[in-house]
């Protein structure tokens, strides 16, 4: 595919006097968490209502000067993305699919009526402080460089209304394997009585309130031993959406493949699409349907269903070995990672890594 262009030499580089010690650097990429540590630099952007975006500038990693008023500390107006740099065997650099991040941006900006972001800008914010952050791209396995791009309301108003002046930001992130030691089956709790999102609301939209809503369920689900939280929808109480940050997907016994069609309540992942179109091209079938949790869990129970793995960029593909709930507690697969789970896993990360041959023009 033809690369969309880039506005990387737009930004205006100032570089840190005072960028870490390339031994403390070294330091912090031998040991590597998820969203602990970040780089030398962020790169930002302002919207002015009327003048539109301005004043591209890569500058020092640091505090920011917020006004206490700001709108988005009262009612929430922003919206993120997520996304990550990966360091191939040849010491090159490169990006999965982040037109695509950048297309779901606007989405999610439209839906929290924020300024649409020119493609083309939000790329070359991500080539302009990658270049000058290239060294934080750790090259160890399994791991890259987090990107966080996300924009909020910065006017001080404390009217109800969108904000005259918002403010883009990116900053990164080194991290290590999401699951050092080797890759677990995740447990799952099915959560009761609380819902992600419901109809007309923001579900399909990357803004923090949805993140917000999540935590106490998730909490929840750590309380009752499971690492993460299973949505179900918020009109009827049956159906899988999502979980909080990852979508979701059952593999049948005869290697029929299902995840939960695109509602408008959940967040369209670029992973679950990368999977739903390797797993087709591998002549497997791929249904987006409305799935049950009660056919889950029978499912499980009786065999039909053979696996359960949930996706996203942080995590890639991981296997979930339990889904439990106050009124039942089920083991997938005797709690062991599937094989169609770990094959589609490898397939995708053998792109990322430059390991296989990038035959959808995927990676930038
Ligand atoms: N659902 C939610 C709620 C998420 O936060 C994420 C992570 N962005 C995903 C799904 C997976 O999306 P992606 O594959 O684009 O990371």
């Amino acid at each position: 595919a033809a690369a969309t262009a880039s506005n990387a030499a737009a930004f205006e580089v100032r570089r840190h006097e005072a960028p870490l010690p390339v031994a403390e650097r070294n330091a912090a990429l031998a040991d590597l968490r998820f969203g602990t540590q970040f780089t030398d630099h962020m790169a930002r952007m302002q919207w002015v209502n009327g003048e539109g975006w301005g004043d591209r500038r890569v500058v020092p990693y640091g505090p920011l000067q917020l006004d206490p008023a700001a709108a988005v500390l009262h009612y929430a107006q922003e919206i993120f993305e997520g996304l990550k740099a990966y360091r191939w065997a040849d010491g090159s650099v490169h990006l999965f699919r982040p037109e695509a991040n950048a297309q779901r941006f606007n989405k999610s900006a439209h839906r929290l009526a924020l300024p649409q972001l020119p493609v083309e800008d939000f790329i070359g914010s991500i080539e302009a402080l990658v270049a000058v952050d290239e060294p934080w791209v750790p090259g160890t396995e399994e791991s890259s460089l987090y990107l966080r791009p996300y924009m909020f309301a910065s006017e001080a108003f404390l009217g109800v209304r969108p904000a005259h002046v918002i403010d883009y930001l990116l900053i990164a992130s080194p991290v290590g394997p999401y699951f050092p030691g080797g890759i677990k089956p995740v447990s799952i709790w099915v959560a009761q009585g609380f819902h992600r999102a419901g109809p007309g609301g923001t579900g399909d939209a990357k803004c923090g309130g949805n993140y917000a809503a999540s935590l106490l369920p998730q909490q929840q689900a750590i309380e009752a031993g499971c690492q993460q939280v299973l949505f179900l929808d918020a009109k009827e109480g049956r159906f899988l959406e999502e979980l909080g940050g990852m979508n979701v997907f059952v593999v049948r016994r005869d290697g029929t493949i299902e995840t939960p069609r695109l509602t408008g309540t959940i967040l369209e992942g670029i992973t679950r699409s990368s999977v739903i179109q390797q797993l087709e091209d591998d002549g497997r079938k791929v249904i987006e349907k409305d799935i049950t949790l009660d056919e889950v869990r029978t499912g499980v129970e009786s065999g039909d269903i053979a696996e359960v793995f949930a996706c996203g960029t942080a995590a890639v593909v991981t296997p979930v070995g339990r889904l439990a709930s106050p009124d039942f507690d089920v083991t997938i697969n005797d709690g062991v990672a599937g094989t169609v789970t770990m094959g589609i896993r490898q397939r995708l990360t053998d792109i990322q890594y430059g390991r296989d041959e990038d035959t959808y023009g995927w990676m930038r």
